[in-house]
């Protein structure tokens, strides 16, 4: 496999203004994709993208359907689109009968609702060039239950039952749909769950941590990078056969 395997490839990476997008931006480029980087926050977007050779930033707000056809129609200006990781999201906490509509709206519009919105804009793509790859950044929480983030855990259900079905209707067109599953991960997202254990708890911000780190096998969180060389390895050639799968990392099976 050449070190530049997806040379002449454009990734899209939603979200990819920091923490898991910004790090699987950075992947798939050294593996010489050119890559177009969406989210909302053109600064913190430029500065990820300034330090990327081959990339591009397009404005994108994925809960907003004419946002993400204004991106993607850009973006497809620049050259078709052959790589999507949907990994924009958002994670929210609170015991199952004060989870309200608003929240669940919320993260079904953020998590479910815009892969889909977004795979609508870039499929068409992968169908004319022949080839493509879609990769759902969802979650362990899109696997198995746990207290608390029940609308989180739902939203990103659906999103593996999105991969599956996608999965069923691209088989034998050379383009495969698959789910990337990591506990948790060290980004500004897991900072956010730690403060929010932090203020509702007695808990120092070091045990809070640690608690988080728990939650994973190895007893400590994941690196964003450990998240985009999985995406990075479900782009090569020899990952063709590799589809619909939810594939964990930081859990056992
Ligand atoms: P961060 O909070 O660090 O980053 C989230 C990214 O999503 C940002 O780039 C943000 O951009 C973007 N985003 C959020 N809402 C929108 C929106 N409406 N439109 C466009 N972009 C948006 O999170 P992580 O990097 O940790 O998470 C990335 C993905 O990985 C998420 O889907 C998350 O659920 C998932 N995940 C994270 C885990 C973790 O432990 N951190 C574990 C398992 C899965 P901006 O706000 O600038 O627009």
């Amino acid at each position: 496999m050449p070190v530049e395997f997806l040379s002449g490839k454009h990734a899209v990476i939603t979200g990819g203004s920091r923490g898991i997008g910004a790090a699987t931006a950075r992947a798939l480029a050294a593996a010489g994709a050119r890559v177009t980087l969406m989210g909302r926050d053109q600064e913190a977007l430029k500065k990820v993208s300034s330090a990327i050779a081959n990339s591009e930033i397009a404005i994108c707000d994925v809960t907003d359907a004419a946002s993400v056809t204004r991106a993607f129609e850009a973006a497809h200006k620049r050259a078709p689109i052959s790589i999507l990781v949907n990994n924009a999201g958002i994670a929210a906490s609170a015991p199952f009968l004060k989870t309200d509509d608003e929240m669940l709206e919320r993260m079904f519009a953020t998590n479910v609702m815009s892969a889909f919105r977004c795979t609508r804009a870039a499929l068409p793509d992968m169908l004319a060039g022949g080839w493509g790859r879609v990769i759902n950044i969802a979650s362990i929480a899109g696997l198995k239950g746990a207290r608390y983030i029940s609308a989180y855990i739902a939203s990103k259900h659906a999103m593996v039952g999105m991969t599956r079905a996608l999965a069923a209707e691209t088989a034998g067109k050379n383009i495969t749909v698959n789910a990337v599953c990591p506990g948790y991960v060290d980004t500004e997202m897991t900072e956010r769950t730690v403060a929010n254990i932090v203020s509702r708890t007695n808990l120092s911000e070091k045990d809070a941590f640690a608690e988080i780190a728990k939650g994973n096998a190895s007893g400590k969180l994941i690196a964003p990078e450990e998240v985009a060389g999985t995406v990075a390895f479900l782009c090569r050639a020899d990952a063709d056969s590799i589809n619909g799968q939810a594939i964990a990392i930081g859990d056992i099976g």
